[in-house]
């Protein structure tokens, strides 16, 4: 009787729930996340129990053959689920038509083969088998391609291993004690529905929570990045910056503004588009200058702000040569002229060392004045935003950009 009451609890928050995913699914329009499998997924194993629950005791009929191929073919719905959701476009329906078919037919070979009862051991065996490779999945993932969920792929691991064993020890007793073994009002039957019930409840709104995340996160780096060149904005900068002062240990910091010398002229000449590429190709030049740990930025057009931290003003000087160089000895591919790559130049201002996320306007201003100057003196030059940088700057007059 408790079984049976938790078995159509079981079915009434799966159904529930497989609402609430494709609710959310189709708000999510695009990228929906495994959302919509996920869906599918509840509405499988909550008709299953329904089927469950009609049924009456274990034997064979459609409504058990139907019964155990949905409740086989639900886990892997839900790995499908997850396999969208961490990105990879998986196929559905026909890998699980192929499944669903094979398990039917494996269904009636077992029964007129073996009897009732390795039917019924055959899917608690399977299960296992397949929540075992679930958590086997989940274990790979936390440590690969889901690091950034660890904690939660740690709690699947455990909630997911535990179905598993559940299963292996059902299909133990089956073996054992033959079909009395599934009476529904046997404890380890109660045991088995409870815990099924407290998994349901459980993962449902860890899956959303999962969903949250992601998108938060989406929308954090969305709002911190800049969507042309991926580094960046000018938000992300100051954030990154308040990160990095918030550690005792933090060094000075010190800050260059890089322009892109007449830009306007590559723009005129080859076109806005090869002018965006141009600013991809800055950034990417950007990206593989700076050392691990400094902030790169764009902060408008044509000007990338890059902040190096932990540095004595020799170290900053040394990076802002080493960047317009970077910049003027590389040229950027483009599509329609892949032989002739577009060359630019910079010219970069540097400010003094900062010490708290509060500097970063001072030296946006004493950068902004020094690259104002580098500008008229010449272009593709480092200028430093004040004399203390002057030792360090060893030979940064380069040839006026043309
Ligand atoms: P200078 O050497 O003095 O810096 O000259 P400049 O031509 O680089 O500077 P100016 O400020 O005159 O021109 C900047 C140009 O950058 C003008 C604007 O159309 C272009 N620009 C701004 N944002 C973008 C963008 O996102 N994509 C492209 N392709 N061009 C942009
Ligand atoms: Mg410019
Ligand atoms: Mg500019």
């Amino acid at each position: 009787m408790a079984a049976t009451l938790v078995v159509g609890m079981l079915c009434v928050h799966l159904l529930c729930f497989g609402v609430m995913f494709l609710l959310i699914s189709a708000r999510l329009k695009d990228k929906k996340l495994g959302m919509e499998v996920f869906a599918i997924g509840n509405f499988l194993l909550g008709t299953a129990y329904v089927l469950q629950l009609l049924g009456g005791p274990p034997g064979w009929g459609a409504m058990s053959v139907v019964n155990h191929t949905l409740t086989l073919c639900a886990p892997a719905v839900y790995c499908i689920g997850a396999m969208r959701f961490f990105g990879r476009a998986t196929p559905l329906w026909r890998p699980l038509a192929a499944l669903a078919l094979t398990y039917t037919a494996a269904q009636a070979l077992v029964h007129w083969a073996l009897g009732p009862a390795a039917r019924y051991a055959m899917l608690a065996g399977a299960s296992a088998l397949l929540f075992l490779g679930m958590t086997a999945a989940v274990i790979v993932g936390a440590r690969t391609f889901a690091r950034d969920l660890r904690s939660e792929m740690i709690v699947f691991a455990v909630l997911i291993g535990g179905i598993c064993g559940l299963n292996a020890v059902k299909f133990a007793m089956i073996v054992q004690g033959g079909l009395p073994a599934l009476d529904m009002d046997a404890r380890f039957q109660t045991a088995f529905y409870l815990y099924m019930s407290f998994l349901a409840t459980v993962l449902a709104p860890s899956i959303i929570w999962l969903v949250l995340r992601r998108l938060t996160d989406e929308l954090r780096a969305m709002a911190e990045h800049d969507p042309l060149t991926g580094l960046l904005n000018r938000r992300g900068l100051l954030d990154g910056l308040q990160a990095y002062f918030r550690s005792r240990t933090a060094g000075p910091a010190h800050l260059l503004i890089a322009d892109i010398d007449h830009f306007k002229h590559i723009n005129d000449t080859h076109g806005h588009q090869v002018g965006d590429k141009v600013l991809r190709h800055v950034a990417d030049v950007l990206r593989r200058t700076i050392r691990q740990g400094d902030l790169a930025a764009r902060v408008g057009g044509e000007e990338f702000v890059v902040v190096c931290l932990n540095t004595d003003a020799s170290g900053a000087v040394r990076l802002a040569e080493r960047t317009r160089a970077a910049i003027e000895n590389s040229g950027a591919v483009v599509a329609d002229e892949p032989h002739t790559a577009i060359r630019c130049t910079a010219t970069i201002g540097l400010s003094d060392g900062f010490a708290s996320a509060q500097g970063l306007d001072h030296a946006m201003q004493q950068a902004d004045a020094a690259l104002y100057r580098g500008k008229t003196a010449g272009r593709n030059r480092v200028e430093p935003g004040s004399d203390t940088l002057l030792p360090g700057l060893a030979s940064t007059a380069a040839p006026a950009a043309t």
